[in-house]
């Protein structure tokens, strides 16, 4: 869909969901009632501003003043097929019929099949998202699935070689387990195992990892982001090129502090809104901080997407208006190998804040100058904000030490 048209159909399906939860969430009515509103004041996206956000972390709060579900769900108890239990406890309502599409469009997104073989080393005990997401996600694709759950790596190596299974859902590093095992076991990852494609979640993928992957089974893997309450907010297609966000949900870059949107390019937290009637979340917190684009990707989706996972809300800093977080601190450390260990800190001067920029060296160098202004540059298109390079003696950030120290008083 064009842009325009994308942005049609999401306020439509808007408009419905907020009639719907308006009418069947005790939450989501209290809600809007106490700022005032009616549903018919939520026409399009940008109206999602005037409701509060409800944060992820609240959640276990809400539940046990209202159990089970903190009045979140939108059908009755009885009606529901399965509950879940996330860590926390947070309860979570179950499918009727599920209609999510998020997931299902990730898998698709990256490469899986109808047919396809498929072994879903998610946990199914408990959590939603191996039974409730990804089963009935590779259901929808039309692969064939085979539910091995997580541990046992032996046991799922030898599953992979007799049933020729050519495809993975799972977290990045149990993939790594079961390449370390096939090997032991003295199997060639490619001539022996058939593994061609992977659907990863639940944990950061770094390149390196991804790479080591796709290289020693000759497969090609691709992430997708999401929580365990709302679903799919972002997968990657084949480019690899940020995560595109699903069409059944809206998300919102948002400053953590007052909730109002951020345009593209600029970082703030996951907001999310679902469409979906047996648990329809609206505007919920998810405190992952991200970036939104609007660039069209090259492989012809329209979607908007997140450009990575950046770290957690709670872990930012504002420095002079802007938000810092140890994620663009971590990639500023990557561009320069000769960085051994940094921290940021962030001072106050003169009513002004100032940041400073303390890097360990693996061994010196023969012109500091030169780095230093080469960090300080890295910095500015990282972070957005100006920094001085400091370089310090090994030893002088301690083991463990927050990697972005807040050093400011406030009288
Ligand atoms: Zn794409």
């Amino acid at each position: 869909m064009p842009h325009k048209k994308r942005i049609e159909y999401l306020n439509q399906k808007l408009r419905g969901i907020i009639q719907y939860a308006y009418k069947n969430s005790v939450a989501f009515k209290s809600k809007l009632d106490s700022v005032g509103l009616k549903p018919k004041d939520i026409q399009t996206i940008k109206d999602l501003e005037k409701i509060p956000i409800t944060k992820k972390a609240d959640l276990v709060e809400l539940q046990k003043r209202n159990p089970p579900f903190g009045g979140f769900e939108g059908i009755p108890i009885s009606e529901m097929r399965r509950v879940f239990i996330s860590p926390g406890p947070i309860y979570e309502p179950g499918e009727t019929e599920y209609v999510e599409l998020g997931w299902a469009q990730g898998m698709y997104a990256g490469g899986f099949r109808p047919g396809d073989i498929v072994i879903n080393t998610f946990s199914y005990h408990m959590v939603p998202f191996a039974l409730h997401m990804v089963d009935n996600s590779l259901h929808r694709v039309g692969c064939v699935v085979i539910p091995t759950g997580v541990g046992n790596t032996e046991q799922q190596v030898n599953i992979l070689k007799n049933l020729k299974a050519n495809a993975f859902c799972g977290t990045p590093s149990f993939l790594l387990n079961i390449s370390e095992k096939a090997e032991e076991m003295g199997f060639d990852l490619k001539k022996d195992l058939n593994l061609k494609v992977g659907f990863v979640a639940a944990e950061m993928l770094p390149e390196s990892l991804r790479s080591k992957l796709e290289e020693k089974f000759g497969m090609v893997i691709r992430q997708s982001y999401g929580t365990a309450d709302i679903g799919c907010l972002g997968y990657e297609c084949m480019l690899k090129n940020g995560m595109h966000i699903p069409d059944d949900k809206i998300v919102e870059i948002v400053d953590p502090e007052t909730g109002k949107q951020l345009g593209p390019g600029k970082t703030g937290e996951i907001v999310a809104t679902t469409f979906n009637r047996v648990y329809p979340l609206i505007r919920f917190g998810t405190g992952d901080l991200s970036i939104l684009t609007e660039t069209p990707c090259p492989c012809g989706r329209t979607s908007p997407r997140l450009v990575k996972i950046l770290g957690r809300v709670d872990q930012v800093t504002k420095v002079r208006g802007l938000f810092v977080h140890p994620g663009q601190a971590d990639e500023v450390a990557s561009k320069h190998p000769q960085v051994a260990k940094y921290q940021v800190v962030v001072t106050r001067r003169e009513q002004k804040d100032e940041m400073i920029f303390r890097v360990e060296l693996k061994e010196e160098i023969l012109q500091p100058e030169k780095l230093k202004e080469e960090i300080e540059r890295s910095i500015r298109d990282v972070m957005k904000v100006r920094s001085e390079v400091q370089f310090v003696p090994k030893g002088s950030i301690p083991e463990g030490a927050r990697k972005i120290e807040d050093q400011r008083t406030w009288e």
